[in-house]
């Protein structure tokens, strides 16, 4: 289905092009139609990042004659961020319009400022309730020519205790207003505003209700609690290209957890309600421009955050209200793009993670809390991409390429590339030298063998002991495969591991055990992967010698089918 196909009309049309939407989202395509039309109450439930601020917009923009300086399109919603994010489609939407007047009132910002705006002639108010109420009743905003009211976000604003806010904003406004009420879950609260301020509402929904994007993939990561916080660099440090948020359960939490990270060089910034707004929105332009990569955030705080590409979503503690999750995990895969919703759990809390698959209705994956390997080499390979993808500039180089030459004359090229590797990479390598391995699971007290001294200390630094390279002791069931080349056909386990990721496209961090023997070798991987394997390297030819994977079926059948295979 087309934009133009929805009944809205060509100035809008053309702002839409503008802003480069070519398909109408599924909420878009069937709400549109229904509230151009104008005139029906509606309620449509829809999670974030579906496009519902375009879905009601554009028809609220529709609606709305610009020469008449009342106020005629009312949307609330619950946090400052929101807020100012509609505000800002709404005026993208408005382009084509003559002087639209769209005016945000939130708190944490100066009321004589909105006031002022507001007295301007706004034609649309997109406002929280608590500042809404304040302007009431100091009589800068009146409802009373108000035609449609848009509640966004109905569900959070009753969670965040809205609900006597609402009903006295709605009770000043006409009887005759239309209401559309946009929710990703719908409580009991919610269809009590419903049954109360609506008159037969059109119900639309999209997705699965109380779920999140189908495009997200939900995993969790099981450590000892004292082991949580080295878990959490260790998920940072596997992702290196990591564009994401880290919620924490409390602001003391989320401070505590900002100020080690930084402290320890990751290019973070905290949002909180213990910072100042000042902070908050300087942390916030900051992740917008992408000066910083990750966000260490309360659920509160990061309310409303529309920021596309958000890559991960890290839960280093799940939310005390489950419910939560969903909110948290739709900051990410907005817009039709994917993403990762990991959390971090300890061995007491498998509960949370029952809950959160209830509440998804889906089962969730135990991933393998990455080890120095697995770092290491992603680090590596994200170097590698820098490497090839920067642009040399070689006027601007022309000037000191003397200084260069003459200093660097003498060292192998090769060697060159080594040091410029190593570099960037020592900091790793040094820090997750010997490190331990930190999944734990419920049967037994946590597989790491040495005495490794990663919590808490900063990178770079020493670290303990702890076993062999490859011989992680990984926890969740894992499937075994034999393959038909071995030492004697230079494989090694890095080999091996980079043979079957690159072929099968499964992460390294889901493979288990690799055992190497002269003809043949035998690797696991996480058996929820392990359906990608045979598709996909069931045979194939490694350094000009055919090879065969196949099923291994455990004990001393592997080593019989190994032996067969020798000759
Ligand atoms: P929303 O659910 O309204 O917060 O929208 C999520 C994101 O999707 C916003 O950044 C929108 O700009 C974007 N978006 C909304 N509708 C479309 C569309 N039809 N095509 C492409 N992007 C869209």
């Amino acid at each position: 289905m087309e934009f133009k196909e929805l009944g809205l009309p060509k100035d809008i049309l053309r702002a839409v092009t503008k802003l480069g939407f070519e398909t109408p989202s599924e909420i878009q395509e069937k709400a549109i139609p229904i509230l151009a039309a104008g005139k029906e109450d509606f309620v449509g439930l829809a999670q974030t990042g579906t496009g519902k601020t375009a879905a009601y917009g554009l028809p609220l923009i529709q609606h709305t004659n610009f020469e008449d300086k009342h106020i005629q399109g009312l949307v609330i919603c619950p946090t400052r961020e929101l807020c100012m994010q509609i505000t800002r489609d709404l005026e993208t939407f408005s382009v084509y319009q003559n002087n639209p007047n769209i005016t945000a009132v939130y708190g944490g910002a100066s009321i004589s400022d909105q006031i002022r705006k507001l007295k301007k002639g706004a034609h649309i108010v997109v406002a929280t309730p608590g500042r809404l109420l304040d302007l009431i009743d100091r009589k800068a905003v009146k409802l009373k020519s108000v035609q449609r009211v848009v509640l966004d976000e109905a569900d959070e604003m009753l969670n965040m205790g809205f609900k006597e806010d609402i009903d006295n904003i709605l009770k000043q406004t006409p009887a005759m207003k239309r209401v559309w009420l946009f929710s990703a879950t719908m409580p009991k609260a919610v269809k009590r505003i419903a049954n109360n301020y609506m008159l037969n509402p059109v119900e639309i929904v999209v997705g699965k209700q109380n779920s999140v994007a189908d495009n997200i993939e939900h995993c969790y990561f099981m450590m000892k609690e004292r082991d949580r916080y080295a878990a959490l660099k260790r998920i940072l440090d596997y992702f290196p290209d990591i564009f994401g948020l880290i919620f924490c359960r409390t602001r003391r939490e989320t401070g505590q957890i900002a100020d080690k990270l930084e402290k320890e060089g990751y290019n973070i910034a905290a949002l909180h309600g213990d910072l100042s707004q000042a902070q908050r929105d300087a942390a916030m332009k900051k992740f917008r421009e992408r000066t910083v990569k990750v966000l260490v955030a309360t659920d509160v705080a990061a309310r409303g955050i529309d920021v596309l590409d958000i890559t991960h979503v890290i839960h280093y503690n799940l939310p005390d209200d489950i419910e939560n999750y969903t909110h948290r995990s739709g900051r990410t895969a907005r817009a039709g793009r994917s993403g990762k919703s990991l959390a971090l759990v300890n061995t007491r809390e498998t509960y949370k993670i029952r809950q959160v698959e209830s509440l998804l209705q889906t089962k969730i994956k135990q991933s393998v809390i990455p080890d120095s390997e697995a770092i290491c080499e992603k680090q590596m390979y994200a170097l590698m991409d820098k490497i090839v993808s920067t642009k040399v500039d070689e006027e601007a180089i022309d000037l000191y390429w003397p200084v260069f030459y003459k200093k660097l004359k003498d060292i192998p090229a090769e060697e060159i590339v080594l040091k410029f590797i190593s570099l960037e990479l020592n900091a790793f390598l040094d820090y997750y030298k010997d490190s331990e391995d930190l999944n734990a699971s419920l049967e037994k007290s946590t597989p790491g063998k040495g005495k490794g001294k990663e919590r808490g200390r900063e990178r770079g630094r020493e670290g303990g002991r702890e076993g062999g390279k490859f011989n992680r002791n990984l926890t969740g069931a894992k499937r075994r495969f034999f393959i038909s080349l071995g030492e004697k056909q230079n494989l090694n386990k890095g080999a091996l591991l980079r043979l079957v990721c690159s072929e099968t496209g499964i992460e390294s961090f889901h493979m288990g055990r690799i055992d190497i023997h002269s003809r043949h070798a035998f690797f696991e991987v996480d058996k929820l992967m392990s359906n990608q394997i045979l598709p996909k390297i069931k045979e194939g030819v490694y350094e000009g010698k055919s090879f065969e994977v196949t099923p291994a079926q455990g004990g001393e059948n592997e080593k019989n089918k190994g032996k067969k295979k020798k000759r």
